[in-house]
């Protein structure tokens, strides 16, 4: 595997090349991806599957044939927002056209799910609508474009898109790093009272062992080293392998013998689904990372069943408390909304406390704002936007002053590293521990795609700095913190990353 594979292939932004009509070019596709990781891998299969057709990645919109928005229904006006970027690629359209380069424009993700035809009523100049159950017609999509532009497809279709999805070419597996997403669940039965993913993403359903088997050990194959496995409700995983159930455990267990696969996480989880066989498989299963993603949302039962959570506190302290025995160097994260409609001021209050009590290593937390179509949009007593910012601010100074006294607390230690790419400054390289902290080092190019083992020496506010004690062995480690011994070892030996595990 070459360096070149973390470069990213799907654009978070758009550059401004002039346009210039080269009729003779290969056709190009820009995409441009919002929200959440299965948003991210989703574009990421759209970029293969648009591949077979003939279309490059390109990160300017302005050279596409192809402009995919992959829209994100999470945050509060995001219908506008897709209508003022389709208004911006409504005229690149017009202005390509004008040039005689044919151009299309497809919606697809939750939005496109969401707001279906409506969006080819308000925004003419989109040919294509298509939902994410369904993007893998994209290519019957483009060619009845061809004809009937306006097309749209937001069926949740019987057919498993990822039995139909192909595997990437290995110009497209570079681009997926060393690090890579494989969505084994989509869709959530929980129906939490804000949430608008069951309404997008429709109901629970798992892929299938095998399926997802065969695309890690592809990835592997090409250099992966750690796979992260993405579910809207993850532990809610349940499939079937040689006549037997496979919980999301049993499938990292069957993961974890694919050769090569030396790091496992897995993303979101719900308390109600943290079963005991997968709180053990952090004790047991070394590849599975000492990191755990539990939302718990607020630290109040009166909001708790509000948000119909279907958990209480003590339920949710009851399974840290088990992870923790199981595991005790695992971190948690978690996800916070403060200013639930009803919130009180002794609501808040029990969110502070159950931060206090949990101590995370990171959490992502939000104000609350109404998302059409939920429950909690037509609920009484919203709380003032003031009363909400206010009570962020004191949430997220809590949580950082955890996040700080967590990252301080690997100063000295020794900790595993997977190296993912160069670093700013020549001769440093950059990985992350198995808890999801960046660190920089000084290293050699050719250690990247590897495991280091790195004494920690300094914290700063986003990333650690490191030194590289020793390059990974060919056996996987447990992926623990330990006391340092910082004298540096010969960390430059005349050996490839290729074969260094
Ligand atoms: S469990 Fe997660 S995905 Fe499902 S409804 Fe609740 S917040 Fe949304």
């Amino acid at each position: 595997m070459n360096e070149a594979k973390v470069s990213g292939a799907i654009s978070q932004g758009r550059e401004k090349p002039s346009l210039q009509a080269d009729v003779s070019a290969p056709r190009k596709v820009f995409i441009k991806s919002f929200g959440c990781q299965m948003n991210v891998y989703d574009a990421t299969r759209m970029g293969d599957i648009l591949e077979k057709e003939g279309y490059d990645l390109t990160p300017t919109a302005e050279d596409a044939d192809l402009v995919v928005l992959n829209t994100c229904h999470i945050r509060e006006r995001a219908s506008e927002k897709v209508y003022s970027e389709l208004g911006k690629f409504r005229e690149l359209k017009i202005e390509r056209e004008a040039m005689g380069l044919p151009t299309r424009i497809a919606v697809a993700g939750c939005v496109a799910q969401a707001e279906g035809s409506e969006i080819v009523r308000r925004q003419s100049a989109v040919d294509i609508v298509v939902g994410p159950q369904s993007y893998h017609r994209f290519p019957e999509l483009l060619r009845e474009a061809e004809r009937r532009p306006g097309v749209v497809d937001t069926e949740f279709p019987v057919i498993d898109k990822f039995e139909i999805l192909r595997q990437p070419s290995p110009k497209r597996l570079n681009a997926r790093g060393y690090s890579a997403f494989v969505t084994v669940q989509e869709g959530c039965d929980k129906f939490c009272t804000f949430c608008v993913v069951p309404y997008t993403r429709g109901a629970e359903v798992s892929r299938p062992v095998q399926s997802i088997i065969d695309e890690v050990r592809y990835l592997a194959d090409a250099g992966v080293r750690e796979v992260t496995l993405l579910g809207q409700n993850v532990n809610a995983y349940h499939g079937s392998h040689r006549g037997a159930a496979v919980s999301l455990a049993g499938l990292v267990a069957l993961i974890a013998e694919v050769p090569g696969v030396a790091r496992i996480r897995y993303t979101t989880s719900h308390p109600n689904d943290m079963s005991g066989e997968l709180i053990a498989a952090h004790r047991d299963i070394p590849e599975l990372m000492p990191y755990l993603h539990l939302p718990v949302q607020s630290g109040s039962d009166r909001i708790l069943s509000l948000m119909n959570r279907k958990h209480s506190v003590d339920t949710y302290l009851a399974i840290v408390e088990q992870v923790r025995a199981a595991r005790p160097d695992i971190a948690l994260s978690s996800d916070f909304i403060v200013g639930f409609p009803g919130e009180t001021e002794a609501d808040f209050e029990a969110t502070l406390d159950i931060v206090r009590r949990s101590r995370f290593a990171a959490a992502y937390s939000f104000m609350y704002s109404p998302r059409p179509g939920t429950p909690a949009t037509d609920m009484d007593n919203h709380i003032p936007a003031e009363a909400r910012r206010e009570r962020l601010a004191a949430l997220q100074a809590l949580l950082e002053e955890h996040r700080q006294a967590f990252n301080r607390a690997t100063i000295g230690r020794k900790v595993q590293v997977l190296l993912e790419r160069k670093g700013r400054h020549p001769g440093q390289v950059v990985g992350r521990t198995p808890y999801l902290q960046g660190v920089h080092a000084d290293g050699p190019e050719h250690l990247i795609g590897g495991i280091a083992t790195m004494a920690i020496q300094s914290v700063g506010p986003n990333s650690l700095k490191g030194l590289i004690l020793e390059t990974e062995s060919s056996n996987v480690q447990r992926a623990s913190v330990e006391p340092a011994n910082v004298e540096p070892a010969n960390v430059f030996p005349d050996r490839q990353a290729s074969n260094a595990e």
